[in-house]
């Protein structure tokens, strides 16, 4: 196969990148480096399978050649991201989803949108199956993000539905390791790059909400095998085993060994009250689900961590 994969220099996306490299298949990367970042591809370059355009998705985009898979991956994902760029958030996942759908229209591809548990919202539902539809507040300071990939999804299915396009919508929960930038504001890189850095590690509010917190490898393969094996309707894709923000704070200083305290920070706007996927459609239809638990996943992303520091490349907020 050869596929275009957006937002190819992103955290995700790079490491799909390398899986679709791996099972043989040709990639076409695409980013505009906002928030993705050239060392996460830099190993690619040179590879006779790989090919990079410097591009942005929201813009009008001409991709040469056969292609049988569009991967619709750049977005700013981390709250602090998306704040800082609303409208870039919003553009990408309306005119860029928009784009993407249209590409993989015109080559007869599969078109796999890359949404997220944020179309929950702050749930009233708990855990959150895919029939579950959300509790968004449009106008807060989410809303850019939710919104953009609600409509992303709305775009998706009427693109399945009119023009008959194979399509795959993946609704990615809390997942970290390798290549997360630093200080992207999310919350395992902060608290595992404020403990190993000897700084106060920041717990919004008194902790006490929740999350499920998935490896990259395990999410990795789980949009691998719903690209391949799965179908048109909405795929939770997340590690279920929940648990409260203070006790991943806990993990962090006891696997760091850090003398950092912990110090209570105001919880941003809408910050959701608890997330955990329930991922019975995974299960069933796809024969997926999360091996690697929350300490050996953020033992991983310690030692990552600790060798990117080692070489230098940390500064406040450094992409
Ligand atoms: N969080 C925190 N300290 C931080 C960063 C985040 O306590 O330095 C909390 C945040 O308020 C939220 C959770 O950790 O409750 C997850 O935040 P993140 O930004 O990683 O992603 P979200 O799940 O909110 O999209």
């Amino acid at each position: 196969m050869r596929v275009l994969i957006t937002g190819a220099a992103g955290f995700l996306g790079s490491h799909l990148a390398d899986r679709f490299l791996a099972e043989g298949h040709s990639v076409v990367g695409l980013d505009n480096f906002i928030t993705g970042h050239a060392d996460n591809i830099a190993h690619l370059f040179g590879h006779e399978r790989f090919e990079f355009m410097r591009h942005d998705i929201s813009n009008y985009t001409y991709v040469a050649g056969d292609l049988d898979g569009v991967l619709h991956f750049a977005s700013p994902a981390s709250p602090v991201d998306y704040l800082e760029w609303p409208i870039q958030t919003l553009k990408v996942g309306s005119l860029g989803t928009h784009n993407a759908v249209g590409i993989a229209t015109h080559k007869k591809a599969r078109f796999f949108l890359a949404s997220t548990s944020e179309v929950y919202g702050d749930p009233l539902v708990h855990p959150q199956p895919e029939s579950y539809w959300g509790n968004v507040n449009p106008v807060g300071p989410r809303g850019v993000y939710d919104e953009a990939k609600r409509f992303a999804e709305a775009m998706t299915m009427a693109y399945h539905t009119y023009h008959g396009v194979d399509t795959r919508i993946i609704r990615i929960f809390n997942t970290y390791g390798p290549r997360m930038r630093p200080r992207d504001g999310r919350v395992v890189s902060n608290f595992i790059v404020q403990a190993l850095n000897g700084e106060p590690i920041t717990l919004y509010g008194d902790g006490s909400q929740t999350r499920s917190f998935c490896y990259v490898d395990d999410e990795i393969d789980g949009i691998y095998k719903l690209f391949m094996h799965g179908d048109s309707t909405p795929t939770n894709i997340g590690n279920p085993v929940e648990y409260t923000v203070k006790q991943l704070a806990e993990i962090v200083v006891e696997l760091t060994g850090t003398k950092s305290e912990i110090v209570h920070q105001p919880l941003p706007v809408d910050d959701p009250k608890v997330r955990q996927p329930d991922i019975s459609k995974a299960r069933a239809t796809l024969g997926w689900e999360p091996q690697v638990d929350v300490r050996e996943g953020v033992r991983r992303t310690i030692e990552y961590f600790c060798t990117l520091m080692g070489s230098a490349r940390m500064s406040p907020r450094a992409s």
